[in-house]
């Protein structure tokens, strides 16, 4: 569904990402983990077109997408759901939605999708009068992943939903991760400081470290290495 071939990424002068090669089946959750500055983030932003790569390819669905803007992206069925979340605080929850939804013009299919993430998550279905800034963390956290599936995404990235969260809401976001890959068959690209939550929900991963691709392997697997082990799962 998406590849990248040997994508450099630069921050002016400074390489954040080198000969960066992955590849995304469609259906499947991978995860991108690595240490803090690693460039898991700056991958997701190659991908979105917001900090597109200086050289190499992205083919998504066999088209070439790495000198698109990031709508033309949007419109091609991949949402990035930004570290720190993003969403409108002066808007209210229903709108927030909506907005989500901005480029689909087909009005039953958006009901059906409100419905839909109203039903997964019933806290934003009680709030959805009420402005986004003022949910907790959490919320905030499922208000911006579900604005991102209000666009129908084939593609969804997320970058750190663990963020900041108490340990209990991580796990139900991580659930809901999982649901929302197996009902709605919704490719998800996970990009994660915790290593252990992240190679537990997903099928794939990919090891990042300054910039550099070093290891990939099934989930299981890479969760028994012993490298991983060490240098990510503190154990
Ligand atoms: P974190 O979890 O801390 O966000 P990360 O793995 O997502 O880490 P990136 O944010 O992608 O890492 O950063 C990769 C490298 O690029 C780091 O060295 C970082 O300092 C640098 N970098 C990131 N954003 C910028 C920027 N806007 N300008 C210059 N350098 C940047």
């Amino acid at each position: 569904m998406l590849e990248l071939k040997k994508i450099n990424t630069y921050y002016g002068n400074i390489q954040a990402l080198h000969d960066i090669s992955l590849s995304v089946e469609e259906g499947e959750i991978i995860t991108l983990i690595g240490a803090n500055g690693a460039g898991k983030s700056t991958t997701l932003m190659s991908i979105s077109g917001i900090v597109p790569p200086r050289t190499g390819e992205i083919i998504f669905q066999g088209k070439p997408i790495h000198e698109l803007p990031p709508d033309k992206i949007v419109a091609l069925g991949i949402c990035q759901v930004p570290e720190g979340r993003h969403i409108f605080p002066d808007l209210t929850v229903a709108e927030n939605l909506d907005m989500g939804a901005f480029l689909r013009r087909d009005k039953q299919g958006i009901k059906e999708d409100l419905e839909y993430i109203y039903a997964l998550f019933p806290i934003l279905a009680k709030r959805r009068n009420q402005p986004g800034g003022n949910l907790s963390g959490g919320e905030q956290q499922m208000l911006a992943i579900s604005r991102a599936l209000m666009a129908r995404p084939q593609l969804l990235l997320l970058d750190e939903p663990s963020m900041g969260l108490a340990p209990l809401v991580t796990r139900q976001i991580f659930d809901i991760i999982k649901k929302i890959n197996e009902e709605q068959n919704t490719t998800i690209f996970l990009v994660e400081q915790n290593a252990n939550l992240a190679l537990k929900v997903a099928d794939r991963g990919y090891v990042l470290e300054t910039g550099r691709i070093t290891m990939h392997d099934d989930a299981g697997a890479l969760l028994i290495n012993e490298d991983v082990k060490k240098a990510y799962l503190g154990i």
